[in-house]
């Protein structure tokens, strides 16, 4: 089966610095490096390197960055459909201190604008039995457009809701929601986190994981719920923890591995990408990935 991530990708550039900067004030990085950024890109880079066979569909400007996106997205997943607005390509610029404590800007006009649905034949190359993967980035209404046009035609709904919208998209759309504990809190309003996961239950959603950081995930089905334990690491760097997560747990469960399998490989390589620096840099490799599915029962495959 077939995994469609649909979701945002701009160029990230990252300042390390002793501390942030106050108003007015003007500092010379201690490092500066650039990569592939935005949600969608993570994802889709994470699902890809499972092995899953994929289509990545986002909106990438039409500039210079945008046609490098493209090519570094080409080097790593072979069916993209990326739209190119006439317009500069999305972009953050994060500033991270010693402590590891960030402050990022993006533009994201890109993303705001896109609705695969109207410009694109998204809606005609998925089939019933795929999988549809989203995140929080392009338009609420888009995000809930695509879920129903694909929980209408089959499709196993994935949604990663980060960053939430303003206004509570339609929950009964989705088949699995992947959340981090703040997350699930703002949606919800319990602390508890079973009891958050109980109440995105009671919202229609079939599945929930939510992922608690070094202490790994929550699983929780109508029937019940259990945990999946982290490898605990020691932290180099936790941006796009979240993003290798959710892409790894897609790839692998749109390859037909259990659910709980799935989830307990992509504890595995998120604590892999917790580990070294970067974002997608922090990512494990094709080679890493094939290692860690390598320890599957054949069942499971
Ligand atoms: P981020 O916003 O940093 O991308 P997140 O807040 O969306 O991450 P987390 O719950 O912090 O998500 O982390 C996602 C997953 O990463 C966890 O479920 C866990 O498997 C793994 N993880 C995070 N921190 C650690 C750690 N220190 N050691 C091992 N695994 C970790």
């Amino acid at each position: 089966m077939t995994i469609h991530v649909v979701g945002n990708a701009c160029v990230d550039t990252s300042f390390r610095l002793e501390r942030l900067p106050q108003p007015g004030e003007t500092h010379n990085a201690l490092a500066a490096s650039e990569g592939i950024g935005g949600k969608g890109a993570n994802q889709a880079v994470a699902a890809a390197r499972t092995g899953a066979k994929m289509t990545f569909w986002a909106p990438v400007g039409k500039d210079a960055a945008g046609d490098w996106v493209e090519s570094q997205l080409a080097d790593e997943i072979a069916d993209l459909r990326l739209s190119r607005p006439n317009q500069p390509c999305d972009r953050s610029v994060i500033l991270v201190d010693r402590g590891g404590e960030n402050a990022i800007v993006t533009a994201s006009a890109c993303a705001e604008a896109f609705d695969p649905l109207e410009t694109s034949d998204l809606s005609s190359v998925w089939r019933a039995g795929d999988t549809l993967l989203m995140q929080g980035n392009l338009h609420p209404d888009v995000t809930e457009q695509c879920l129903k046009a694909a929980q209408m035609a089959g499709l196993f709904t994935i949604l990663n809701p980060s960053p939430l919208p303003a206004s509570p998209l339609d929950l009964s759309l989705v088949s699995l929601l992947i959340v981090n504990r703040p997350e699930a809190e703002a949606l919800t309003g319990a602390t508890d986190i079973t009891q958050a996961a109980g109440r995105l239950l009671a919202k229609g959603v079939q599945t929930v994981i939510i992922t608690l950081g070094a202490a790994g995930a929550l699983v929780q089905h109508a029937s019940g719920h259990f945990y999946i334990t982290a490898e605990k690491r020691d932290a180099v760097d936790t941006s796009g923890a979240g993003d290798c997560f959710a892409g790894t747990l897609a790839g692998l469960a749109a390859q037909g591995v259990t659910l709980a399998d799935a989830a307990r490989l992509a504890t595995q390589a998120a604590a892999i990408s917790v580990g070294r620096a970067g974002t997608l840099a922090s990512f494990p490799t094709r080679a890493e990935l094939a290692a860690l599915t390598k320890t599957l029962k054949p069942k499971d495959m």
